[in-house]
């Protein structure tokens, strides 16, 4: 009770009073002793009373200090001449001893050698009585010799009356090597970033640029500032823009991963191929924060590439022409016949094939000789090659004085047109057997066949027909020296 003092003593008073006057009769002199007794007995309860209030306000501070040390989640200590002589159950868990073990111990036993200096400056600075707020780091032993990365804050304290100092602690063992490992990743990235050859970028959503490794120099001879927040799109080749614009626009929703290759515009204009792996990077919420991109040149690859091409379109053209009449020769009639058979069978239209022979081509060898017969090999074959005007039609060496024509989508009758123009236009050549204008002039047979391909059929079945033709239109020729004469039309 706040006023319990003051009305016992004032009770007290007024007893003593009462008692005193029936044993005196009262006068103006026992009123006013009655007075200043009931005064002097307010004023001790009232002094009563303050005691008794600060007693209990003392009890009280010190019972919620008590508490704070034991429930505080950081360790704390007391030290006092030299000796620890309170601890929380925070550091007996971080030392892993208990407290009978710990108190009377030196602080000094538990912190390594290189940073009793340090502390032993703050301990001074505090029984001096200064106040720091600074924090000093230091690394301490546990029972276990385990080493802890701690940091410390210090108060001038008092203890049983007598100066001590508080010391509170934080474990940042787990802090410390968090930022060492994210320190050694960071020099790692800004080694590699530094030094690679490879175009090193962060672009955000909208594919500005926020980041360039220094390579884009060596690269593109832009420096990174002229390039760091201008759009990619400005360095895009035309050709792939909207490849690129589909890849960003899927980034922004699931794509995480691209890698594809395109042309980037160098600071002269000019453009160099890249391969680029693209990678996104994400905020909680999946919502795409920015890209990561790794560009690699591939120019070099790309012209290889494209010289290999080249030399393999060469190869093949090479492999498929023959050489003598710079015409196609039977490899590439043969992939050309399979190819334009399986077209027009899906047409279900007729396909028509003329076999052609020179006549008596040993006579002109033996007569002429035998670089007279290349150069006669050679102008037929020109001649029946300009002959056919259609862009499906094909003529080919088929061996030796043999040629054949393939007329896909060509009836009997546009065969035997074609054949008639074929026989006509070798006759215009006018080459002589023997050169003297008397003598007859080279001729060809030829046989020809029509089929509307199906299933049941074979290419060589068409051959093999105007074989057959071919033959007979020899056979009949031979009756009839120097005159070729058109097969009976398949
Ligand atoms: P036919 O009227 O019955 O067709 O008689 P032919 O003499 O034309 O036929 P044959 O099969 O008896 O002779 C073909 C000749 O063609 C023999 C060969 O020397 C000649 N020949 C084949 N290939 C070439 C070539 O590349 N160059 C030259 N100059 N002659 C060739
Ligand atoms: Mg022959
Ligand atoms: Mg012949």
């Amino acid at each position: 009770m706040k006023y319990t003092g003051r009305i016992i003593l004032l009770f007290l008073s007024i007893m003593v009073s009462i008692i005193e006057s029936f044993s005196e009769p009262t006068n103006l002199w026992s009123i006013l002793e009655a007075v200043t007794f009931a005064a002097i007995a307010a004023t001790l309860g009232w002094v009563y009373d303050k005691a008794v209030f600060y007693k209990h306000k003392v009890e009280m501070s010190e019972i919620s200090l008590q508490n704070i040390f034991k429930s505080s989640p950081e360790p704390i200590i007391v030290y006092q001449d030299e000796k620890i002589v309170l601890v929380n159950d925070k550091f007996e868990e971080l030392i892993q001893l208990s407290s009978t073990e710990l108190i009377g111990k030196s602080i000094f036993h538990y912190i390594l050698p290189e940073y009793h200096p340090t502390f032993k400056r703050r301990l001074e600075e505090m029984c001096e009585g200064k106040r720091s707020l600074e924090r000093i780091e230091l690394k301490i032993y546990t029972h276990q010799y385990n080493i802890l990365d701690i940091e410390i804050a210090s108060a001038p304290f008092v203890y049983n009356d007598k100066p001590a100092v508080e010391v509170f602690m934080r474990d940042v063992t787990k802090r410390n090597k968090l930022e060492e490992a994210l320190r050694k990743n960071e020099e790692l990235y800004r080694f590699i970033t530094v030094n690679t050859t490879d175009l090193i970028s962060y672009l955000n959503p909208n594919g500005h640029y926020e980041y360039l490794s220094p390579s884009c120099e060596c690269l593109l001879d832009f420096n990174q500032e002229e390039m760091l927040g201008r759009n990619l799109f400005e360095y895009l080749h035309p050709d792939e823009i909207e490849k690129v614009k589909t890849l960003l626009i899927e980034a922004d929703t699931e794509l995480d991963f691209a890698s594809f290759s395109h042309r980037i515009k160098k600071k002269d204009g000019t453009y160099i191929w890249v391969e680029t792996n693209a990678r996104t990077i994400r905020k909680n919420s999946r919502d795409l924060e920015g890209i990561v991109a790794v560009s690699r040149d591939i120019t070099e690859r790309i012209e290889r590439e494209k010289k290999l091409h080249e030399t393999n379109v060469m190869l093949r053209f090479i492999s498929n022409m023959d050489g003598l009449t710079g015409i196609p020769n039977r490899r590439y009639f043969e992939e050309k016949l399979q190819e334009e058979w399986n077209r027009t069978k899906r047409s279900t239209l007729p396909f028509s094939a003329i076999m052609i022979d020179i006549d008596y081509f040993k006579k002109y060898n033996d007569f002429n000789g035998h670089l007279a017969g290349d150069d006669c090999l050679r102008q037929i074959a020109i001649a029946l090659k300009e002959t056919l005007k259609r862009p499906a039609d094909f003529a080919a060496r088929y061996g030796g004085e043999e040629f054949v024509i393939l007329l896909p989508e060509t009836d009997k009758k546009g065969a035997a047109h074609i054949a008639d123009l074929l026989q006509a236009n070798v006759k215009k050549l006018n080459l002589p057997y023997i050169a003297t204008k008397k003598e007859p002039i080279v001729s060809i047979s030829l046989g020809c066949a029509t089929l509307v391909p199906d299933e049941k059929m074979r290419p060589d079945d068409l051959i093999q027909l105007a074989d057959i033709e071919l033959y007979q239109a020899k056979k009949s020729r031979h009756n009839q020296f120097f005159l070729n004469q058109l097969s009976h039309l398949a």
